[in-house]
């Protein structure tokens, strides 16, 4: 349920309306909108007797059920896009975010230069994973700890912040530790105990579509980080299974619009996994953008023909400078920046 106050309510009748709320036994999640004040309440619906008798106060406009399955996820317990800033990068409002850097950390010397030709071309994050979720468990496996470490020293020395993966509940802390963004991947996006545990870890989530998740049931996912008290997941379409060989998954560009109707929270494309060649890599990442995605997450690599992992969904860092300064006149023809 959500009770939506009446515009020009005061903090003392947001913290009457709520204190209420809690009486009664459930949580309350505030969103502050330009206009209006929205307490979304989650809880058992089963009471929702008790909620309905808050309309006769004279703040309230009125208290609503939350069709959609998720609900802290939904746009009408939250009208306004979600925006946050992970270390003075903004997401999630008029500027596109891009993350790059290579599918695996694998040295200090690769991961420093693939660092220094992003940040050169004018990413905003770093990515690059430490704990890889590999199909085989014969393909390599990550540097993990060394991995995160090599991460945390190469945000400090470019300023950029650091996106990489957990995958075990128990990992969480000492990611959350070396890491600014924590990904969550598509293998795991079900994984809720995961999901549990980066809920409570003080640092934005990067949450995948798993390659054979629905819109509903990724939402769903997204849903069990915010119920769980984080507000800051940023979502990212990375192409699901279909019938279709010629490319590595189906880049879903529906989902964007989609996922814009259903839900606040903002949106990547990964064109790199959602394609799985570097020649689709720029076609794709414009047409994200071009469907609305907030911003765009890249393999980059200094030497793809010999990366340990993803090597041919990878750019060299001169087609992916290349991208970018393709990409800016079209984030400004969309009404966004770069
Ligand atoms: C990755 O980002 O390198 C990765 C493994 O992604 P996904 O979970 O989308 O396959
Ligand atoms: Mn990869």
């Amino acid at each position: 349920m959500i009770i939506v106050l009446k515009p020009g309510s005061s903090d003392a009748d947001i913290e009457d309306v709520s204190r209420r709320v809690r009486d009664f036994g459930f949580k309350t999640h505030l969103s502050r909108g330009e206009v209006r004040t929205i307490i979304g309440v989650v809880g058992d619906d089963r009471a929702k007797e008790q909620l309905l008798a808050l309309q006769s106060l004279d703040c309230v406009e009125n208290v609503v059920r939350i069709l959609q399955p998720f609900k802290l996820a939904s746009r009408e317990a939250h009208p306004d896009n979600t925006q946050f800033k992970v270390n003075g990068v903004p997401v999630g409002g008029k500027q596109v975010v891009v993350m790059a850097g290579p599918c695996s950390v694998e040295s200090r010397a690769q991961l420093e230069t693939v660092a220094a030709e992003v940040k050169a071309a004018g990413a905003h994050v770093l990515r690059g994973g430490a704990f890889k979720p590999r199909t085989s468990p014969y393909a390599f496996q990550g540097l993990e700890e060394e991995g995160l470490g090599l991460l945390k020293e190469t945000s400090k020395r470019t300023g950029l912040p650091v996106v990489t993966e957990v995958m075990e509940p128990d990992k969480v802390e000492v990611v959350a530790e070396h890491a600014d963004i924590l990904q969550i991947g598509a293998r795991n996006v079900q994984n809720f105990s995961l999901l549990k545990r980066v809920a409570e870890c003080g640092k934005p989530v990067l949450l995948k579509r798993g390659m054979s998740t629905s819109i509903q049931e990724w939402l769903l996912s997204a849903e069990y980080v915010l119920a769980g008290g984080n507000p800051n997941v940023v979502l990212c379409e990375r192409g699901i299974r279909t019938f279709e060989t010629s490319t590595r998954y189906t880049l879903d560009l529906n989902a964007i619009p989609v996922v814009k109707k259903l839900s606040h929270l903002p949106v990547l494309v990964d064109p790199s996994h959602g394609t799985g060649h570097w020649e689709y890599v720029a076609a794709m990442a414009k047409a994200g953008l071009a469907a609305g995605a907030d911003g765009l997450i890249i393999e980059v690599h200094n030497n793809p023909a010999e990366a340990l992992s993803d090597g041919p969904q990878s750019l060299k860092p001169t087609k992916f400078a290349q991208l970018m300064s393709e990409l800016r006149p079209l984030a400004e023809v969309l009404g966004r920046a770069l």
